[in-house]
């Protein structure tokens, strides 16, 4: 998410004819793109902005700024403690960028826009992208979930979604200019809905059951805010994208297990360019913290959605998000998660220490009161079980013919590339070899070793994914 903020902020100020620097000794304005959803982020933000501080006070710098959640959630705390900043700017001010630094520059002062948006979802800026390979395109901003530990709602605003036409014509022009991988992006992606889209407009769409339009939702899964019936949900989006062109390679980020109808199963499963892989971030594996939570399911909704996954889409590698040490976790309920973990089997695992943050349910309403040690030793144990698990996911993988995309060389090895394969996970690959390959190719490959979270695999030919998976039928 802060790498297409990154990339919408940059063409903003493209726009306005300052130049982009990859290099901080040669630029002499630095913004710092920020989240604020954990406490630890938002401490080394803050020992960054010291530096920008004393860098300007040294006439290193000219002007430096904070943009993003951060700035949104602490707005005035920003500019006492460092009067010297020039610009603040929340998620949904960066069009006025170019506005704030003029105003900077005529008074002297801190420039400061930190409004939230209703519709605010930069559909007409082109983010200047990073990758030559892979793209983001934002589709959704906001969340309206208030999970009751998420401080997002709060920095990031109500939700909101892009016309399908606009996407469309952003993903169109990526793929014009050579992406290979589409990368779709929402804080809650797959409750997309563009309500401007009255009418359903093939047959596939006119087979949807009524139920499935009536309630987008996965079965066993509730919200607190219900959205609006009507419109084109997720899955009328991403069969259009995926639809544009076979060969380019879609994903999506970060999903909410409730979205998850089958619908959308359905579509994922009926597009081999579209990844098999899903997160689905569980965060706990008790109902009592589910329901402290306000994640809208229990254990049981998420194994059953699970099952409907691995029935639609029997090869899905699966990733989640796990917080542990919530407000009056238990051993018992850490057990619980332990055993979901177990029980699930995840590719891919991102585990957080619970860190409470102002705004939220959980912060006016339940006691941070698991201790700090206890949270870490959590963490750790849900690391290690984690770990066991991949382990033996990935020997099995041992001899898999897999298709990856190559994105870069390896940080550990000049001699080595890495590329993705459709679960998401790394797959590192060596730089020569008898087949002659590239970053932005895809790749058919043998794996052939492992770590916990990586694999190691043999490159056998250059390949597209019409390609590899008509030869494996
Ligand atoms: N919308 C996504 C998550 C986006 S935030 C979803 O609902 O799944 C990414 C992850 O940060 C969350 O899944 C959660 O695991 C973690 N997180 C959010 N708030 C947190 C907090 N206060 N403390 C620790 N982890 C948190
Ligand atoms: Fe936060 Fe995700 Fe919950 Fe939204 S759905 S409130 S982003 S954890």
């Amino acid at each position: 998410m802060n790498v297409n903020d990154t990339e919408i902020a940059s063409s903003i100020l493209e726009q306005h004819d300052y130049e982009i620097v990859n290099d901080i000794d040669d630029a002499n304005i630095v913004f710092l793109m920020t989240c604020a959803i954990r406490e630890n982020a938002e401490n080394k933000v803050w020992a960054k902005l010291y530096d920008l501080d004393k860098a300007k006070r040294m006439g290193q710098l000219r002007k430096y700024g904070l943009l993003g959640c951060m700035a949104e959630r602490l707005k005035a705390k920003i500019v006492e403690q460092l009067p010297s900043i020039d610009v603040v700017a929340g998620p949904d001010s960066y069009r006025h960028l170019p506005k704030l630094l003029a105003i900077n520059s005529l008074h002297g002062q801190s420039a400061i826009n930190v409004l939230l948006s209703l519709d605010e979802t930069y559909a007409d800026i082109i983010p200047r992208n990073q990758s030559k390979h892979s793209a983001f395109v934002s589709i959704t901003r906001g969340c309206n979930n208030m999970c009751s530990y998420c401080i997002v709602p709060f920095t990031r605003g109500r939700e909101r979604s892009r016309s399908i036409d606009s996407i469309l014509k952003e993903v169109e022009n990526k793929i014009d200019s050579g992406v290979k991988e589409i990368i779709l992006l929402g804080q809650n992606v797959n409750s997309y809905r563009d309500y401007s889209v009255h009418n359903l407009s093939n047959d596939e769409d006119k087979n949807q059951t009524l139920n499935e339009l009536q309630s987008p939702l996965a079965d066993g899964f509730q919200t607190l805010y219900r959205s609006k019936p009507g419109g084109a949900g997720f899955d009328q989006l991403l069969r259009q994208v995926a639809g544009l062109d076979p060969n380019v390679r879609i994903r999506f980020t970060s999903p909410h297990p409730k979205d998850f109808n089958d619908s959308v199963l359905r579509v994922i499963a009926d597009h081999p360019n579209i990844a098999k892989g899903l997160h689905l971030p569980v965060q706990s594996g008790s109902n009592f913290v589910l329901e402290r939570m306000r994640r809208g399911y229990t254990r049981d909704a998420y194994l059953q959605l699970v099952k409907r996954i691995r029935h639609y889409i029997p090869n899905c590698g699966l990733s989640s998000d796990f917080i542990c040490g919530f407000c009056d976790e238990t051993d018992d309920d850490h057990r619980q998660t332990v055993d979901i973990i177990q029980n699930v089997g995840y590719y891919i695992a991102y585990i957080f220490a619970y860190s409470m943050r102002d705004k939220t349910y959980a912060y006016h309403h339940l006691n941070d009161n698991v201790p700090q040690s206890i949270k870490i030793q959590r963490l750790i144990e849900l690391n290690q079980v984690y770990r066991q698990l991949s382990t033996e996911m990935n020997r099995q993988l041992i001899g898999q013919r897999q298709l990856i995309l190559v994105e870069g060389v390896s940080k550990k090895s000049p001699q080595q590339l890495y590329g993705r394969n459709e679960a998401n996970q790394k797959v590192i690959i060596p730089k020569l070899s008898n087949v002659n390959y590239m970053i932005g190719d895809f790749l058919d490959v043998e794996i052939i070793d492992f770590t916990p979270v990586t694999l190691m695999a043999r490159p056998i030919r250059r390949t597209s994914i019409t390609e590899f998976y008509t030869s494996k039928q």
